[in-house]
């Protein structure tokens, strides 16, 4: 050390003879020691003191090192301070730990002399080293140095002029979304990363950009192992997204932007001409992690995830554009092509991360589409060309669900079951649907998540009387239950939940699905298998002589069907189903209409829900806004009542749509007595039983329970009408006026 003064150490630990032969060693060592015997003390010193290094206790009672560690990470005046920890620990995790709360450095017990003193000293060396750093930045110098900065950069393999130049290449790629140009021209180089969510790619993908354009090399991932300490200050490197790397022959930093002049300049700082400078790109969740308790180093396994623009590039080169469709080798079955087995993987991990609950690969005229279904709508994720690549790509997924390759003139539909083809854990299987189209064969892939949580009831967005009316006729012991919508409502969620909550050990509940797309514990589910005969009718037929109180079909489409779900809910049990009908009191006439005599339908019939899933508005970018009087008159608010409403903006946090999630909306029918008979007499309508239904049973229609979650700022009206049209027959239930406070119906009447 060079400074005039000794370097000040502040020493703490609870154990008095390890405080004593710390601060023997370092006293004979030339430095001035200060120390303590609890972390309360040592705040208590560092109101007076500010020492240069502090070697802390991990283990300690009472405020224990790292809530110290922590306290001073928040100060800014000892944010820079180096602390080595000292601990009897030497797990991995507990390096972690320290290292995620910014530690610089850990020594373990029991403590050597000679490791304590070289690691003390280095540490001074770099926070001293690192002080002169930082005020090389002075405004004066600036000027200065803006010359010799260019030098610097061109030396590090890097030019200002690069990022207009990465620009342009970014701007080249063949997977971003069109309409995206002008965006990426305008990037700012700090801005780097959250372009990201816009253009629907992954923060892997645009390091991998930045890495391919540069020639820089990409990792993967940084194990906790490879970064070497004592280099820069942890918090430095937390703000700067930027480690630097344990490497023998040069100085080497893996940073997630290079187009970080500032960063750039400061690291260039550390190059000599024997140590030249090195760098490596990720992205910057690989660097956070580090500082999160490394938890990513001990989970990383062998088979880490490719980038698909490097599979698509080895890909491109393999099947060549030629349009020679006749040649056998663009078949990709006859052999085990390596990249398209890992394409096809990484683009079913990538949907299921993203929480897809569909992936559809599409050929086009000149490139196949990839697209991924979230919250219910789809978006685009990945283009790739050749074309030609469709025939070994759809090759490769039959394969994996068992469907003949050959056929490519009918449709077919087959199962993955996706752990028998990754190495990465994961466990789900994928519903596979193919298609001929014009320009080749489609492909769809529905994400059935067994292992997904079944959700609560009350989380599914049941507003309150809703609730109570589904909670207590769940609870009936027979009759027929039926939840109705389309495909994608959350039908089965539903039922699920439903059924999640009768389950005893008392009752015996036994499932027929098509497919089964939630594993529940204590419930006996049987997958239906239509080749071999196993349909819906048969398998309810059997479930009648099992002795089940709780049935669930997974659906009625046919009257034979029908019939038997109505029979045993006539006798005894209570019988959950699901129809593709829009509303509830459709459903009552499509029963009829499938030749079901009404008072059967009458009464078995319990209770109907309708349902949908709205887009729920992301809670961290929503936006207040005055509704306009078209507005008003939608959600059914008079003018004098004040509202504020809600829209969507998109944030980093919702990749840019503004939604984040669902949440259901309901129609809820139980039918009473005069529905029933109304329901006996043949040739009711469904108009005339919903409106009976609103009238007599203060039924709230699938728009109003839109329009309820919309006035709660839980989505927005748009949201709300692209889901949900209002009919001559959607009268607002009496309820909500009541509990609303809100005028009377007589407005509603006037208005409309
Ligand atoms: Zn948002």
């Amino acid at each position: 050390m060079e400074s005039q003064t000794k370097p000040r150490i502040l020493c703490v630990d609870d154990d008095r003879v390890t405080l004593r032969a710390i601060e023997r060693s370092l006293l004979t060592s030339g430095y001035m020691v200060i120390t303590a015997d609890s972390g309360n003390r040592a705040l208590q010193t560092l109101q007076s003191v500010k020492p240069d290094l502090i070697l802390l206790d991990a283990m300690m009672p009472g405020l224990d090192g790292y809530e110290v560690c922590s306290r001073l990470r928040q100060n800014p005046e000892f944010n820079s301070i180096p602390v080595i920890f000292v601990t009897s620990l030497e797990q991995k995790e507990d390096k972690a730990k320290a290292f995620a709360l910014g530690a610089a450095d850990y020594i373990t017990k029991p403590i050597q002399k000679e490791t304590l003193l070289n690691k003390v000293a280095s540490h001074l060396e770099t926070h001293a080293r690192w002080k002169e750093l930082d005020q090389d930045e002075g405004p004066a110098k600036q000027v200065d140095l803006q010359p010799s900065a260019e030098v610097a950069h061109r030396s590090a393999g890097l030019l200002r002029s690069d990022f207009p130049q990465f620009r342009l290449f970014l701007s080249k790629q063949a997977a971003l979304p069109p309409g995206k140009q002008d965006r990426i021209l305008a990037l700012n180089p700090k801005d780097l990363y959250s372009l990201a969510s816009e253009l629907g790619v992954s923060d892997e993908q645009i390091a991998k950009w930045v890495a391919e354009f540069l020639q820089l090399p990409y990792l993967q991932n940084v194990g906790a192992e490879k970064v070497a300490l004592g280099v820069l200050p942890p918090p430095f490197c937390k703000t700067n997204l930027v480690l630097p790397l344990t490497d023998e022959q040069k100085r080497t930093f893996v940073l997630s932007n290079p187009f970080n002049w500032e960063l750039l300049r400061l690291l260039k700082k550390y190059e000599s001409p024997t140590n030249l400078l090195h760098l490596c790109i990720t992205e910057p969740r690989n660097i956070l992690a580090f500082f999160k308790g490394g938890v990513q180093g001990t989970q990383q396994t062998t088979a880490a995830p490719v980038a698909i623009s490097d599979i698509e590039k080895k890909l491109r080169e393999r099947y060549q554009p030629a349009e020679d469709t006749s040649s056998t080798v663009l078949d990709g079955s006859t052999e085990e092509s390596e990249p398209l087995i890992v394409l096809v993987n990484q683009l079913i991990e990538n949907a299921y991360s993203m929480g897809a609950s569909d992936i559809h690969i599409e050929p086009w005229e000149n490139e196949i589409l990839v697209r991924y279904r979230v919250d219910g709508v789809l978006r685009i994720v990945n283009r790739f060309t050749p074309r030609t690549l469709i025939r070994p790509l759809v090759a490769r997924i039959k394969i994996m669900s068992d469907l003949d390759i050959s056929e490519r003139r009918l449709p077919q539909d087959g199962r993955i079951i996706f752990k028998k083809y990754t190495s990465r854990g994961f466990d789900f299987d994928l519903r596979v649907a193919t298609a001929p189209m014009n320009h080749g064969e489609k492909v769809v892939m529905r994400i059935l998540d067994k292992q997904k949580a079944v959700m609560p009831l009350t989380n599914l967005g049941f507003s309150t009387r809703n609730l109570t009316l589904y909670r207590d006729k769940i609870e009936t012991p027979y009759g027929m239950i039926l939840h109705v919508g389309p495909t994608g409502s959350g039908k089965s969620m539903t039922l699920y939940a439903a059924l999640n909550e009768v389950q005893t050990p008392e009752v015996n509940i036994q499932t027929c699905e098509d497919p089964i797309e939630y594993t529940l514990a204590g419930i006996n589910q049987m997958q239906i298998h239509r080749e071999i005969g196993l349909t819906f009718q048969r398998a309810l037929r059997s479930y009648l002589r099992q002795d089940p109180d709780i049935i669930l079909v997974g659906e009625i489409r046919d009257k034979e069907t029908a019939e038997i779900a109505i029979e045993a809910a006539l006798t005894g049990h209570l019988l959950l189903s699901t129809l593709h009908t829009n509303d509830a009191p459709s459903t009552v006439t499509r029963f009829i209409e499938m030749g079901i005599e009404p008072f059967m339908v009458s009464s078995s019939l319990v209770l109907i829900c309708a349902q949908r899933l709205l887009r729920r508005l992301c809670k961290e970018c929503k936006e207040e806004y005055a509704p306009n009087s078209d507005e008003r008159q939608l959600i059914g608010v008079d003018y004098d009542t004040e509202v504020t409403l809600h829209r969507a903006k998109g944030c980093s946090a919702c990749n840019g749509t503004g939604y984040k999630g669902r949440v259901g909306i309901h129609e809820i029918l139980v039918p009473d007595d005069a529905m029933r008979k109304a329901i006996n007499q043949h040739g009711i309508t469904s108009e005339a039983l919903k409106r009976m239904a609103i009238e007599t049973t203060d039924m709230t229609t699938l728009y109003w329970d839109a329009m309820e979650k919309a006035r709660q700022g839980i989505t927005s009206v748009e949201e709300a009408l692209a889901n949900v049209r209002r009919d001559e027959f959607d009268s607002r239930p009496r309820w909500m006026f009541e509990e609303l406070g809100l005028r009377s119906r007589q407005y509603e009447k006037s208005a409309a």
